[in-house]
């Protein structure tokens, strides 16, 4: 097993639970370290509405497998079985009450029980088929295998030891990589607009955000580069660097009968606003459309457009702010090429992907570590 993430540990525990020989190597110096400083440190460990419409994936059907067979009410036994307090935050969100490193003490002591064997801090050099076998070329030394499963995650946050490395054994072997992307990611604005907006850095709103078919109504945070929160990052994993977003400020049928109501105020558009959104967003916006007359002097044509405006506010991010400020990566390996069932290369019997690796790329809130239990215990049954 390459790589003592999430999804290695899950694999690599099972694996050795079902008296298999394991060793896992992992080439970074601390273990778990993405699971400790995951959720503010306090770990999203899984999100009890894990379903496959929460995944984004060239082929949506492929993590079905996985999830029921491990679903977020194994994991929760698993947590509870250990000890670990935890409570729901939001939307289903589990979080531990306490420190992230109890969920990575759990992996270690479910790997010790299953006798896993570790080389760790060990760097992995290459791997080469031999007859129907494997060998590992790692720092300690060539390890011979009759399978390997790569759970070396996706690129974000290279300084806590992400690599390409997974990708690289899938093309070495064939088999295709969906490019990837960061994804779960905070969105850089154009100058122009960061010239209107930059100054608004810690103002945040209730929004419905939309692009390519995702659609998420929660926070929108204003940053010192553009746009973040968790209605942006989750867009941000549907964003594919060239649709605007849609934003819609007054989200919900409640609020659209309220800026209804307010077509014959007499107050300034941008004081009737201020009602419901933050006013120094509302004096931008404001500017920005040319919306600076006493609500009740609108033409029916002009409140039109303010409130088309108001519900589909278009904006063009220019860029994301990249891997080091991603929580995962979009894309990965092709999942057309796995078995749902092994999370084995159809191609290359005895090679699984599992966890981020893969072409499964799961919303905010927990989703991502599912599929990492999930799809490391699905390989483990097949090692
Ligand atoms: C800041 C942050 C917060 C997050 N918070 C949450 C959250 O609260 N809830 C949630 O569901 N998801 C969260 N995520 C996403 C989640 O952490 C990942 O989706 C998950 O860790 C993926 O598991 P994995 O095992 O596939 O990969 P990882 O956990 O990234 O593990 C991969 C392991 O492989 C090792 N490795 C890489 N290359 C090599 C190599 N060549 N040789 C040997 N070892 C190698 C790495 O060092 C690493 O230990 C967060 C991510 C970040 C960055």
């Amino acid at each position: 097993m390459i790589g003592a993430g999430a999804a290695g540990m899950m694999c690599a525990a099972e694996a050795g639970r079902r008296g298999r020989r394991v060793l896992l190597v992992e080439h970074y110096h601390r273990l778990g370290e993405k699971i400790r400083i995951s959720g503010g440190g306090r770990c999203n460990f899984t999100n009890v509405g894990a379903s496959p419409a929460a995944y984004l994936s060239q082929n949506p059907d492929f993590c079905r497998s996985a999830l029921a067979r491990y679903t977020p009410r194994d994991f929760v036994a698993l947590v509870e079985r250990y000890g670990i307090a935890y409570h729901e935050k939001k939307l289903g969100q589990l979080f531990c009450d306490g420190s992230a490193a109890a969920i990575v003490a759990m992996l270690k002591s479910e790997c010790d029980r299953g006798r896993v064997d570790w080389r760790m801090p060990c760097a992995v050099d290459g791997i080469e088929r031999s007859g129907s076998a494997f060998v590992v070329a790692t720092s300690d030394g060539p390890v011979r295998a009759a399978a390997v499963v790569i759970a070396t995650g996706g690129l974000t946050v290279p300084k806590i030891g992400a690599t390409p490395f997974g990708y690289k054994v899938a093309a070495q072997f064939g088999l295709n990589v969906v490019p990837p992307r960061p994804a779960l990611v905070p969105l850089a604005l154009a100058p122009d607009a960061l010239a209107r907006y930059g100054d608004l850095a810690g103002v945040a709103l209730d929004a419905e955000v939309s692009c390519n078919g995702g659609r998420f109504r929660e926070h929108l945070l204003f940053t010192h580069r553009g746009l973040s929160g968790p209605a942006i990052l989750q867009i941000s994993s549907y964003w594919d660097g060239k649709a605007p977003l849609a934003i819609d400020l007054l989200p919900g049928a409640d609020a659209a009968a309220w800026l209804r109501r307010q077509r014959s105020s007499p107050a300034q558009i941008e004081n009737v606003l201020a009602q419901r959104l933050p006013r120094r967003f509302v004096r931008q916006w404001c500017t920005a459309q040319g919306a600076t007359d006493p609500m009740h002097r609108l033409d029916d044509r002009r409140f039109a457009e303010l409130e088309a405006a108001l519900h589909h506010w278009t904006v063009q991010p220019a860029g994301t702010l990249g891997y080091n400020k991603a929580e995962v990566t979009w894309g990965g390996v092709d999942t057309r090429e796995l078995s749902s069932k092994t999370m084995a290369a159809q191609r290359v019997p005895g090679l699984h992907f599992v966890g981020e690796v893969v072409d499964v790329t799961g919303w905010l809130g927990g989703y991502n570590f599912q599929w990492a239990w999930s799809s490391g215990h699905a390989a483990a049954q097949f090692v």
